[in-house]
């Protein structure tokens, strides 16, 4: 089953005021966009992520949407929310099976609710987030003022819509084309319209959509948890002898060297090392027990890919990866003429900015075996933060 994601992003978000869309909104340091985007591009089961952003943002897309480990295509947005999911549909593979549509200021959706509504999308064909209202809901008569209330309407049957919400490829299709003449605020709505039953799937009270002012203070106390808390840090550290007829692979750059280091992989010490530190970070153990040596499955495996599968699991288990920094003790060659590359191909595979990874050389002035050239180390720090702290219930 191929599963595209489409995130709606197109909106101006007046209500939060300012010039600013609201998703471009930094958010304990990192846009509402990128946090809403990195849920999508992390969870196992999408292939693919189209965003659709407001016209004059769309022709200059914020660099976080570059070099991600999956597809990331940007597409300007319409008029109308409906409009620019349109233009997304239009620009997702026509392999996909499912296509999960959510907004782009809903930051804290979680891995196992992406799942949940993909799967009874599977299904039913059509399924959306929603949680049951806890307050009582009025029917307003706003023709005057002041405004009276009309009627009560039964809580028990009100639930309130979030997002995500996936859809088979053929209904939203229908639906989309239904949008054509008719207005609605989500898609859930125009596939009920064209006559397709749309699953309910129980949503979560953290999924909020950052709209107003007061939003944006909650979600800022949600990322920060009142000071420090849900941020972990942890620390890494490797070690490979260096020997002649071996590549040199750092960061998973190959540097040019007479000699490379000795393991069973490519024994790029760097990655093991900031591997190690995301894995401590996360409590998730560490590398030699996730890919054991004497597993063929991780035989001149590229610890790359094993620092990419670890920062994903870092991610299922609920944090992202602040910053990592890395220093690299060797005697020669100078792999500084190096360092930019490995940013980057670091970065891709934790999936962040390469602006949040640092990597450091440094030579151990000829003492000891790292010294003498037998040897390259790496020590590496990381921090990670809780995707989202559950406010109390
Ligand atoms: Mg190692």
């Amino acid at each position: 089953m191929k599963v595209t994601a489409v995130i709606a992003a197109g909106g101006r978000g007046e209500r939060l005021g300012g010039s600013r869309p609201k998703q471009l909104l930094l958010l304990g340091g990192r846009a509402i966009l990128e946090r809403s985007v990195a849920a999508f591009v992390a969870h196992p089961a999408i292939a693919e992520v189209v965003v659709a952003l407001p016209a004059d943002v769309a022709t200059d897309p914020p660099s976080y949407l570059r070099g991600r480990s999956k597809p990331v295509v940007v597409v300007a947005g319409g008029a109308r929310r409906q409009d620019s999911v349109a233009r997304a549909f239009l620009a997702a593979d026509v392999a996909s099976d499912i296509v999960v549509v959510h907004d782009a200021a809903r930051p804290f959706v979680s891995a196992d609710l992406i799942t949940r509504t993909i799967d009874a999308a599977a299904e039913s064909g059509a399924a959306m987030a929603a949680v049951p209202s806890r307050d009582t809901v009025k029917r307003v008569d706003r023709r005057e003022l002041p405004h009276l209330v009309a009627h009560t309407l039964p809580r028990d049957e009100i639930y309130l819509a979030q997002t995500p919400q996936a859809f088979r490829r053929d209904v939203l299709r229908d639906a989309l084309a239904l949008g054509q003449t008719a207005d609605a605020t989500d898609e859930a709505a125009l596939v009920e319209r064209a006559g397709h039953p749309v699953r309910v799937v129980e949503g979560e009270a953290s999924n909020i959509k950052v709209t107003t002012a007061a939003d944006l203070a909650m979600a800022e106390a949600m990322v920060r948890g009142g000071g420090g808390a849900g941020v972990r840090v942890g620390t890494g550290y490797d070690l490979h002898r260096l020997v002649e007829g071996r590549l040199l692979v750092l960061g998973g750059v190959a540097v040019p060297s007479d000699r490379g280091a000795l393991g069973h992989s490519d024994a790029d010490v760097a990655c093991h090392a900031i591997t190690d530190a995301i894995l401590g970070a996360a409590g998730l153990g560490d590398i030699g027990r996730m890919f054991p040596d004497a597993d063929p499955r991780w035989k001149d495996a590229s610890s790359l890919d094993l620092l990419a599968r670890a920062a994903a699991l870092a991610v299922e288990h609920g944090y992202e990866v602040g910053n990592v920094d890395v220093t690299i003790v060797l005697e020669r060659p100078k792999i500084r003429e190096h360092i930019d590359a490995m940013r980057t191909a670091v970065a891709k595979a934790i999936d962040i900015e390469p602006a949040r990874v640092s990597v450091k050389g440094k030579t151990n002035e000829g003492v000891d075996a790292v010294g003498r050239g037998e040897a390259i180390a790496a020590h590496a720090v990381a921090l990670v933060r809780a995707r989202s702290l559950k406010p109390e219930a």
